[in-house]
């Protein structure tokens, strides 16, 4: 098994300092079993001056750290590699000891990894997490939690998460993950304890290399998919495996060639709507109806004895408890759907916006690189860059809580118009 930090796609600086940081929080434990345990520096405080001739061991590495990203850069990849490193007992994540592969395999009992199935992380769930967070490493080493979509969560959530973060316990690492460190992603007084990991979008060709290196994927359907998903590397590897992710895309891209009116613009509208809810019922359902199956048989419904009765009476809560909980996943996969399919059109026009300008620079979308450049001869520059911040504006509505039908029609009526 390669290194842990193998799959962070074109991240040389980011890896670099996790290295780095990982390598200090070992000396932080060897120094500890020596009895000379050194204090972590946070952020913003002047590191304790090192022992005269001795390097700090602490130096490197802290309590809360944030990484921030566009979708798909590999925020949450990052975190659990870190994660492992410390956890490896080389203190390298040299991705061979039980530290290294229990925490890549999700089973590591002294990390959490928080995914967010709703639409919102809230205080209780932060709050149960915190608690267990300050318990001692059972594997003597850091109890590290991982929030993805640390943006997501509740004020709430946020000041029991910042309490934490606050007073640390020893051994505890929280790695948050988010899309920027904009106060509207993660409230300053957060952003203030924690250092920073900055990941950028990965370049197609190195997002090429690793689907063809880790998924043995044909280069040229590699270079293909890599550019459409525009860096995301997930995405990458969707377009070049699903063909029903590739017939999505397609749709999504004849688009603008449907646009032949006030009617077939609502039309649109309506096939981009459906065909988001479409692809997020089908990647929710078979979770839900395995949940379902599992919490019926763990309450015992369908069971003819005595007392299955009364359990199916008490089990009417949980499972109204469990529908809600699945509505509010339902929700977020139709907006991460219909996302994608924005990002994608998105693409199409930036294609059409560089060819107007001839600017020297590869397009998004090859397969449709045709029509955008037909596209760029009618509408010349500007009327491609209108029609970009059309779709990027229907993005920011839904993203402000817009209806997605209504922003979704208000975009198709003004890439139509123009
Ligand atoms: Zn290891």
């Amino acid at each position: 098994m390669p290194d842990v930090f193998a799959d962070l796609v074109g991240q040389d600086e980011a890896v670099t300092e996790l290295r780095r940081a990982a390598a200090a929080a070992a000396a932080v434990l060897r120094a500890g079993a020596t009895d000379r345990t050194p204090a972590l520096v946070a952020p913003g405080e002047a590191a304790p001056a090192p022992a005269a001739g001795a390097p700090d061991p602490a130096a490197g590495m802290t309590h809360a750290w944030i990484f921030t990203g566009p979708p798909g850069s590999g925020r949450s990849v990052a975190a659990r590699a870190f994660a492992a490193a410390l956890q490896c007992a080389y203190g390298t994540g040299c991705g061979e000891c039980p530290g290294c592969h229990t925490t890549m395999g999700g089973t590591n009992a002294d990390v959490r990894m928080v995914v967010p199935e709703g639409l919102s992380i809230g205080v209780g769930e932060m709050r149960a997490l915190v608690l267990r967070a300050a318990s001692t490493p059972s594997g003597g080493r850091w109890q590290v939690v991982v929030i993805e979509d640390a943006d997501r969560l509740t004020e709430a959530a946020g000041n029991a998460l910042l309490k934490a973060i606050e007073e640390p316990p020893p051994r505890t690492v929280f790695l948050l993950c988010a899309p920027s460190t904009h106060p509207d992603d993660i409230s300053v007084t957060i952003r203030s304890r924690c250092r920073v990991v900055p990941l950028r979008q990965p370049p197609a060709t190195a997002v090429a290399e690793v689907l063809v290196r880790r998924d043995g994927i044909a280069p040229d359907v590699a270079q293909w998919a890599a550019a459409a998903a525009q860096g995301h590397v997930g995405r990458a590897r969707r377009l070049a495996r699903d063909p029903e992710a590739r017939k999505r895309r397609e749709a999504v891209l004849a688009v603008p060639r449907r646009l032949t009116g006030v009617g077939a613009a609502f039309d649109a509208a309506s096939a981009l709507i459906e065909a988001a809810e479409a692809e997020a019922e089908a990647s929710v359902a078979e979770a839900d109806a395995a949940e379902r199956a599992a919490l019926e048989t763990a309450l015992g419904a369908g069971g003819t004895g005595r007392g299955a009765a009364g359990a199916i009476r008490g089990a009417a809560g949980q499972l109204k408890d469990l529908e809600k909980r699945q509505k509010s996943r339902a929700t977020r996969a139709q907006r991460d759907a219909l996302d994608r399919a924005l990002v994608d059109l998105a693409g199409f026009y930036r294609d059409a916006l560089t060819m107007a300008l001839r600017a020297p620079v590869d397009p998004v979308h090859t397969d449709t690189a045709a029509l955008a450049g037909a596209g760029a001869q009618k509408w010349d520059a500007e009327g491609s860059l209108r029609r970009l911040e059309a779709v990027l504006a229907c993005r920011a509505a839904i993203d402000a809580n817009v209806k997605p039908r209504i922003a979704v029609e208000a975009m198709m009526l003004a890439l139509w118009k123009g």
